[in-house]
């Protein structure tokens, strides 16, 4: 079984040794935004003998190629995941660390806007919001 990361390298041609491609499975199983410790924890449950430093290149490699995705959450660890078809934003929860994924066409269009108003067209973005749980927006215990 080909993951779908594994075949975006094969695709950019890149050369797939073992260890590499469980590292791709790992990346491409995750739905959250793993750093590297963390996919070194995921991948070496595959594979014990997986070093952290094959991890830190090998995510390194795929951030390079426009596989992956580097987020910065604020707490200054490198989080990863998939470079995705569909742009979205995310919501970090100061307390938890949880992460939540949106996407906002008002936003789109504001910041196009003030690109625009610049005098520039807009060719990307980053967008991260951090919040607490307001004890209103608590389920009642
Ligand atoms: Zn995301």
């Amino acid at each position: 079984m080909i993951s779908r990361i594994e075949q975006r390298c094969i695709d950019k041609g890149m050369k797939m040794t073992d260890q590499r491609r469980i590292i791709a499975r790992v990346l491409s199983e995750s739905a959250d935004h793993p750093d590297v410790e963390e996919v070194y924890r995921r991948s070496t449950e595959i594979d014990p003998h997986i070093s952290i430093a094959t991890v830190y290149r090998t995510v390194r490699l795929f951030e390079e190629a426009a596989i992956l995705e580097r987020h910065d959450f604020g707490d200054g660890r490198a989080r990863y995941e998939e470079a995705a078809n569909e742009h979205h934003d995310h919501l970090i929860d100061m307390q938890s660390g949880k992460v939540i994924e949106f996407t906002s066409p008002e936003i789109e269009a504001l910041q196009r806007e003030i690109a625009r108003r610049h005098g520039y067209k807009l060719v990307g973005h980053r967008l991260e919001l951090y919040g607490v749980v307001t004890p209103a927006d608590k389920e009642p215990s």
